[in-house]
């Protein structure tokens, strides 16, 4: 897990470290990734996913469902 202590959008470094159930939707189809750890922004609300939060949030994805042959 990186560690962020600067918001790569606005610089504010009141960017932290948060572990949620994550809600998203795709296509009008809502799904959640319960307890993604992520980086939050509380200036600008920007969120950060490292690569295994990436890779986590795919895998919950409608979006993704049928791409696991590669990789
Ligand atoms: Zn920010």
């Amino acid at each position: 897990m990186m560690h962020l202590t600067r918001c790569p959008t606005c610089g504010s470094r009141r960017i932290k470290l948060v572990r949620r159930d994550f809600k998203r939707e795709f296509r009008g189809r809502a799904y959640t990734v319960p307890k993604l750890a992520f980086h939050e922004c509380a200036a600008c609300g920007e969120k950060v996913f490292d690569p295994a939060a990436v890779r986590r949030i795919q895998s919950y994805s409608p979006a993704f469902k049928r791409s696991r042959s590669s990789t």
